[in-house]
């Protein structure tokens, strides 16, 4: 099994590179979306949030209220590392699971938005890096994901810079085209996967 860490700055292309990647086979171990799994309504996340926290950060409907949430631990780095304690152990769980589940010859992509950040790229065998012009990515945030520009740009200076992330790339993959462009591009790095993962095996 190789076992790659996908990153790129937010609006970078991740989801569509991880999209791709799947398509062809990749096992995806998205950390952003285990993290909202392991709060859903009836986890016990939820409840252990909730007796860290209050019912102040319930929505009515019982779903965790994350704007309300955000308030709070955002304001105070105490309570930010008291929701981490609790979220952060449950997520490497849920991903270890879904990787042991994975078979000797997938290649599992953990998709980690801040992994140059965390200093996480020793964790795995490849770091591919989605690597997107700061103003083509301020375009797409704000044409396609619907966020202001000065959201998106606040989002954006709060990450590794494009040269940090690089630095910390094995492989690059270009997302600055067109998506047909960018389906051509993962086809290649689909090959060099496939690739490293023979010369591991083989060496096996
Ligand atoms: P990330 O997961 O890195 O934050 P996304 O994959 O969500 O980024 O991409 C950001 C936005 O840009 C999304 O709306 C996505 O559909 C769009 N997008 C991604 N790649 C391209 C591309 N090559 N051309 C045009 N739009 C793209």
């Amino acid at each position: 099994m190789l076992r790659i860490g996908l990153t790129g700055g937010i609006g970078a292309g991740k989801s569509a590179v991880s999209a791709r990647l799947a398509e062809r086979g990749a096992v995806i171990v998205d950390s952003d979306l285990i993290a909202r799994e392991v709060v859903a309504p009836g986890s016990e996340g939820l409840r252990a949030v909730v007796a860290e926290f209050g019912e102040q950060v319930l929505r009515p409907d019982g779903a965790l209220d994350r704007p309300a949430l955000g308030l709070v631990v955002f304001a105070d780095p105490a309570k930010l590392a008291a929701l981490n304690a609790i979220v952060h152990p449950l997520v490497r769980a849920r991903s270890a699971e879904l990787e042991g589940a994975a078979g000797p010859d997938d290649l599992v992509v953990h998709d980690v938005p801040l992994l140059v950040e965390n200093n996480l790229g020793p964790l795995y065998d490849l770091v591919i890096v989605v690597d997107t012009a700061d103003d083509v990515r301020l375009d797409r945030l704000v044409r396609r994901r619907g966020m202001t520009e000065e959201e998106a740009r606040s989002r954006m200076a709060a990450q590794a810079s494009r040269e940090q992330r690089l630095a910390a790339a094995d492989l690059v993959i270009d997302n600055g085209g067109t998506p047909e462009e960018l389906d051509a591009l993962v086809g290649e790095v689909w090959e060099q996967l496939k690739a490293h993962q023979a010369e591991a095996s083989d060496r096996a």
